[in-house]
Parts: C-alpha cells; sequence; structure tokens
C-alpha cells in the first residue's frame, strides 16, 4: 500500500516512472515546486489596464505621484489565480489527509459549520454593534456557553480567551486574584514534567515559580511526589487531563482532594478533552480551571497561527475573579452584556480583560454548529471513536514499534510511540521525514519530552478504517526499515520539493526578503 516498498523504489535513487507506481496507495510527497513571484514575474508586465494620464494634464497624485518605477514584478491575472493556488497547495491540510499530529486533534472541520459562520447575521456584526442588535450572536455565545458548562459540570465559563495558553493565562490569572483575595502569597505552580509547554510558560508569565513534578514509571503523576511537594507556598497545580502520554490520570480526584487541603487550586489543561467529551466530567474531578480548545475539541478550523478559541471552565471558588464581559440571559430571554461600566456590586472581583472584545465569534458559531448537530450522544460518540481509533493505531504498530507505556493497558486518544527499536543510525526525526515521501503529515515528535525519541500520534474519530490503515501500512513499512537501520532513512524526504531544511538557521536568523541573487 505504499510508495517506497511497494514499489521496491530506494530513497537516493531516481524515482520510477510511470507503471512503476501502479501498486502503490497513490499517496505521493508533495511534489508540487513554485518558484517565487519574483522569478516568474517581471516588472514590464501587469494584470491590470490604467488609461494613460492625459500628457498635459495636471496629475491628481500631485507630489504623491511616483518619479521612478516601483520594481515590483507583474503577472496576469490568471497567473497570479494559479501561483497563489500552487502555493496554497503547498500545504498540507486535513482536507487533504490524515493529520494524525499529537496533542493537536486534527479534525476534520464539517462544512455545515462552515455555512452557518458565514451567514451575514453572524458572520456582519460589528463587537461595539448596541446589543439590542445583536441578540442573535450574544445568543450563540449564551448558548455556547450553557453547552461547556453542561459538559464539563463545572459552575461558569469566560469565553473571552482565543486560544489554549490564553485560557490557562486567564484560569492562572483567576487563581491568582483567588489567592490576593485570601490574602495569600504562594508562588510555586506545580506542573508535572509530561505537561504541555504551555503550562510551565503561563505559569512563569503569571510570575509565579515553576516546579517539576516526575511521571510515574506507567506514565501518570507520580501522586506521591506530589502531595509529598504541597505546601503553603504551593498556589496550586497544572495537570492535563488525559495527559500528553495519552493516559488518563485516574488519580486526579485524589491529586484534587489533597491540592485543596492544602490550599491551593487545580487547574486542568483540557486540550485533550477529546478524548473524555460527554464521559467525564471535569468538575466531577475537582477542577477549578480548565481551558477548552474549540480548535481541537469541536473542530473549528486550527493551524497556521489561529484564529483558535479557549473558553475557561471555572468553579464556583474561582468564578467571582472571571475576566469581563460575559453575556447573561434575563428571565424575559433578552441578553445583555455585563462589561466595566454594568458589572457594579454583581461581579467586583473580576480580574480585569483577557481580550478587547467578546472573543472569537466566527469559532463560537462553528462550535455551537459542531455541538448542536452531535448532540450530547454523538459527543459522547466522538470521544469513543477518537479513543478506539488511537487503540487501533497503538495495536498496529507495537509490534513494530516501541510503545512504553502500551503494557498497562489501552490509550486515550493517542497513541505514543519511542525510538527505543530503532537502529543506532535512525532518529524519530528520519522517520517523520520518511512519512513526508509517504504523503502524510507527520506525527509529533520529541514530545512528550518524558519518552525518548517520541512519536505521537492522534487520529481522531474522523478517520475510517481505511484511511488508518494506509497510515498504517506507511508506518510500518518505514519502522521495519528504521529498525533495520536503513540508511537511505536518513536522505528522507526525496519527493518533497525541499528536502532537509536546517530548521534551527529557518527560526534563528529567517531571511524574510528575497534579494535578486547576483549576476
Ligand atoms: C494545543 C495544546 C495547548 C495550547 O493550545 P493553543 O490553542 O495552541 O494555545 C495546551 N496544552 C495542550 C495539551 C495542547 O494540546
Amino acid at each position: 500500500m505504499n510508495v517506497l516498498n511497494a514499489s521496491g523504489w530506494k530513497p537516493g535513487t531516481p524515482v520510477p516512472a510511470g507503471d512503476d507506481f501502479s501498486t502503490v496507495s497513490g499517496n505521493r510527497g508533495l511534489m508540487l515546486e513554485e518558484p517565487l513571484i519574483f522569478e516568474i514575474g517581471t516588472t514590464e508586465t501587469t494584470g491590470i489596464d490604467l488609461p494613460e494620464p492625459a500628457a498635459d494634464g495636471p496629475s491628481r497624485l500631485g507630489k504623491h505621484a511616483r518619479t521612478s518605477a516601483i520594481g515590483l514584478p507583474g503577472l496576469s491575472e490568471p497567473e497570479t489565480v494559479r501561483h497563489y493556488t500552487r502555493l496554497s497547495r503547498q500545504n498540507y491540510a486535513i482536507d487533504c489527509g490524515i493529520f494524525p499530529l499529537g496533542s493537536c486533534t486534527m479534525k476534520h472541520n464539517p462544512r455545515l459549520n462552515e455555512k452557518v459562520a458565514r451567514m451575514p447575521g453572524f458572520a456582519d456584526v460589528h463587537p461595539l454593534q448596541p446589543v439590542d442588535t445583536v441578540q442573535g450572536a450574544l445568543g450563540v455565545i449564551d448558548e455556547l456557553a450553557v453547552w461547556l458548562i453542561e459538559l464539563t459540570g463545572m459552575h461558569s465559563v469566560a469565553m473571552t480567551p482565543k486560544a489554549g495558553a490564553h485560557g490557562e493565562l486567564c484560569g492562572i490569572l483567576c487563581i491568582k486574584a483567588a489567592l490576593q483575595a485570601r490574602g495569600e502569597d504562594r508562588r510555586v505552580i506545580l506542573v508535572p514534567e509530561s505537561a504541555h509547554g504551555t503550562n510551565p510558560a503561563t505559569a512563569a508569565f503569571a510570575g509565579f515559580t515553576v516546579e517539576g513534578i516526575p511521571a510515574d514509571a506507567n506514565g501518570r503523576v507520580d501522586l506521591a511526589a506530589l502531595t509529598g511537594r504541597l505546601g503553603p507556598d504551593v498556589a496550586g497545580v497544572m495537570i492535563t487531563n488525559p495527559n500528553t502520554c495519552g493516559l488518563f490520570e485516574r488519580d486526579m480526584k485524589a491529586i484534587s482532594d489533597a491540592v485543596h487541603a492544602a490550599g491551593g487550586y487545580v487547574y486542568c489543561d483540557g486540550a485533550n478533552f477529546n478524548a473524555i467529551v460527554g464521559r467525564v466530567r471535569p468538575g466531577d474531578l475537582g477542577i477549578d480551571a480548565m481551558h477548552i480548545n474549540l480548535h481541537k475539541t469541536f473542530s473549528t478550523p486550527h493551524g497556521g497561527g489561529g484564529p483558535g478559541s479557549g473558553p475557561v471552565v471555572l468553579s464556583e471558588a474561582l468564578s467571582p475573579y472571571a475576566p469581563l464581559p460575559f453575556t447573561e440571559r434575563q428571565a424575559d430571554g433578552h441578553i445583555t452584556l455585563v462589561e466595566e461600566e454594568t458589572a457594579g456590586d454583581r461581579h467586583p472581583q473580576s480580574f480585569g480583560r483577557m481580550s478587547a472584545f467578546h472573543g472569537q465569534m466566527g469559532m463560537f458559531t462553528r462550535a455551537l454548529a459542531y455541538i448542536l448537530s452531535h448532540g450530547a450522544d454523538g459527543l459522547r460518540q466522538v470521544a469513543e471513536d477518537a479513543v478506539l481509533n488511537a487503540n487501533y493505531m497503538l495495536r498496529s504498530l507495537e509490534d513494530l514499534l516501541d510503545a512504553p507505556f502500551a503494557a498497562s493497558g489501552p490509550c486515550m486518544h493517542e497513541a505514543l510511540f519511542s525510538d527505543a527499536r530503532f537502529a543506532k543510525s535512525v532518529s524519530t526525526l528520519d522517520v517523520a521525514k520518511a512519512l513526508i515521501d509517504e504523503g502524510f503529515h507527520p506525527m509529533t515528535m520529541y514530545f512528550p519530552l518524558v519518552v525518548h525519541g517520541a512519536m505521537l500520534v492522534e487520529p481522531t474519530e474522523c478517520e475510517s478504517k481505511a484511511s488508518l490503515d494506509q497510515f498504517i501500512a506507511s508506518m510500518r513499512a518505514i519502522a521495519e526499515r528504521a529498525n533495520a537501520g536503513d540508511e537511505n532513512l536518513g536522505a528522507a524526504p526525496m519527493l518533497a520539493p525541499r528536502r532537509r531544511v536546517d530548521e534551527t538557521a529557518a527560526a534563528r536568523k529567517p531571511r524574510l526578503v528575497w534579494r535578486e541573487p547576483a549576476a
């Protein structure tokens, strides 16, 4: 089923043509190459015709008229459209194939959501419109809030944070405000070593000192180590559940009880809510604050830096400190916006604002469309199918790939592998690059840090068995080569327009301006 092995093609050798590929899946590395617009356009060409200005008349541009050529390349309109369309197709996307990035929950974005979000009544409203003219839009925010509270069993929700990490900050600022209100100066936030990188970053950004908590041999938080560290200086813990090893933290309730008994608060990173939505209510586990990535669990688009949306559900203890503004439905159905001017005595302890306006309206609309089209039963099935798919992945690969925690039972929504069985000469990076030649986006690699050479695969519930099998076939073929020490793996990707780039230099010394090559 896969390009490299079914065809017998060896990386580093010319790619066979025509019939040689008749036996393969059809998946190929990205083969489109597209030059820069500077390389295909010329300064003599333009896509638009403007009438020549009258030679003798006064210039309407006055002193703003150009005196020298602009020097930008021009293309005709169809050439321009094709250039940008081809560029857009260099992006691997969930609409192109399985996107197995662990921890990212790359789901299909149902087109129904898009249709609803584009309705002019939602798409064209402005955040400064009088509330009487946007009752429908506020109703969407309010109804979504009710669903999120119901699904999590929490007391309230702050809708305005605009991404997961932004939501973490919101939750931690609530904890900070609550401690201030108690007159306590607790400085330490405990974060398990398997945490998402945003967790310690958030705690540090909010002014706390971060201390790590080790994982036990089964990939879960070491309960004894955590409870042993609790004390009057600990503000709280930040725990991802299900955690980044793809495992449910079974001791969550015991952890919450111990943290509360020691006077701290429990932040739960809820980015992995997809694995438990409809099955587990974080409120029942004693959690005080948790962000929900609408762009993960509730299938709003993500990637490319946004837009995302990270509402934060809060316990009763933290609700008084929630940010403004928020919606409030009156007995007559009318929705008001509680803002600084109107909050008054009703919400005096708010820590402030997370964003200028009400949050990511387009994401709210999509998420509510997704929730309503699934219903409570459908959402529960989402979690069940996501977990089923991940376990199918785990069990289909564990004979070839080391799966560090597979022996301790089923995984949640993502399957975790390590590089333990690879030949010495082969790295996790080589395997990820080889997946590109198979026409797939690589999985998350080298994360979580607790596993050496980690590969984290999250298929989500959206993939059919056929598409899982296709990916598994490619992974098996690559794993066999990796375990056997196939040196050609070091050359992957062969079929993509770019081979191995210097990722460090690309990040540290980016060259963002095109310069004409020296003649
Ligand atoms: C995605 C993710 C985050 C951060 O969410 P953003 O929306 O990217 O800021 C935090 N924690 C975990 C576990 C995640 O998977």
